[in-house]
């Protein structure tokens, strides 16, 4: 859906998170992330560590390739948005895009791609507004 900016009024287009007017960043309230395998997702509105525990609702066999504690998801304003983060001691690192994912985290958008290297427990990135 379109959003309008609290500055000025602007009518921003949909998956557009910054007013082309006046450069304001919406930052979404949370994300959801989607199983390629069961179609299930789940919601993270707070700063949080996910693993195999907390990826278990998802009803997808292939999170048995993650780690009991796999990536961080937290929001930075300062980045305009949610970052993930690798644990370092996770076994099987998380591609985001089938790329290894910066050491320093990667800022999610809309349609993201995340996997364990690319290969299994595929989640899409939707942003909540
Ligand atoms: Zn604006």
């Amino acid at each position: 859906m379109p959003w309008p900016c609290p500055q000025d009024g602007t009518e921003v287009a949909d998956g557009t998170g910054t007013c082309p007017l006046c450069g304001y960043v919406r930052i979404p309230s949370g994300l959801a992330l989607v199983s390629a395998v069961s179609g299930k997702e789940m919601q993270v509105r707070i700063d949080v560590t996910l693993g195999s525990g907390g990826f278990r609702q998802l009803d997808d066999p292939e999170a048995r390739y993650v780690s009991a504690e796999q990536c961080q998801l937290r929001k930075v304003a300062a980045m305009g948005g949610w970052i993930i983060q690798n644990v370092p001691h996770a076994s099987n690192p998380m591609y985001l895009n089938d790329a290894p994912i910066e050491p320093a985290g990667a800022l999610l958008q809309e349609g993201d791609r995340l996997s364990i290297k690319g290969l299994y427990f595929r989640l899409s990135v939707r942003l909540l507004s």
